[in-house]
């Protein structure tokens, strides 16, 4: 099984759904099993996630001005938005590396 090293420990502790989780720079992130250590992913995650989120936003604009009925508007602008989030939770499934915890409690 596909695993993410934690970079408090060096330790092969997070699966993807895991680090998925653990979300990106601005999140709470998530507490590595083996040392403690808070975990978040790191930049190519926000930015792959702002990249996405402005796509989804240009969507569901585009959507807006050109449907005519209410309900054109709500499915197509709930399918980008959807899609988006997919996305965003599979790159941070799949792509970039762990980081330490940025933000403090
Ligand atoms: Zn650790």
């Amino acid at each position: 099984m596909l695993k993410y090293t934690c970079p408090h420990c060096g330790k092969k502790t997070f699966n993807p759904l895991q680090k998925a989780l653990c979300g990106n720079m601005t999140s709470n992130g998530r507490q590595c099993s083996e040392c403690g250590g808070w975990c978040v992913n790191g930049k190519p995650a926000l930015i792959a996630g702002t990249v996405l989120s402005l796509i989804g936003m240009a969507a569901i604009l585009y959507t807006f001005f050109t449907f005519r009925t209410m309900r054109d508007v709500v499915i197509f602008g709930v399918i980008p938005m959807a899609a988006t989030l997919i996305l965003r939770f599979l790159f941070n499934m799949f792509f970039g590396k762990l980081i330490p915890r940025l933000k403090k409690i």
